[in-house]
């Protein structure tokens, strides 16, 4: 699998869309991947599980082993502070929203060197 070249600036996106779906339902791992790769992420199994583990490190998610479909699969579910964390981040991001883009659009950017 290709690493995307954005990756580095991506890793807090991925993590946001992580936290609002486990926010909204139980999801899993070969799901998350499914989602993601649906909004244009690239990501393989060797990179989102150890994301998912850090988030359950922070007491934003817990894990269960659940049999779904025949298998057992560990599924995810935020916790309270999950979804605090995701408020917090919620702002945030409406905040950048605001500055990415006017009436929804993205905004022109000014040539490189043009003072504003
Ligand atoms: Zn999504």
């Amino acid at each position: 699998m290709k690493t995307d070249e954005y990756q580095e600036l991506y890793a807090g996106l991925i993590r946001l869309h992580i936290l609002h779906h486990a926010c909204e339902e139980p999801i899993f791992g070969l799901e998350m991947i499914r989602e993601l790769s649906r909004h244009g992420y690239r990501i393989g199994a060797g990179t989102l599980y150890p994301i998912l583990h850090g988030m359950e490190k922070k007491g934003w998610v817990r894990s269960t082993t659940e049999l779904i479909g025949g298998r057992n699969r560990r599924v995810y579910r935020a916790t309270p502070k999950g979804r605090k964390a995701l408020n917090a981040a919620r702002d945030k991001v409406q905040e950048l929203f605001g500055e990415l883009f006017e009436d929804g659009r993205p905004r022109k950017l000014g040539s490189p060197g043009q003072l504003a």
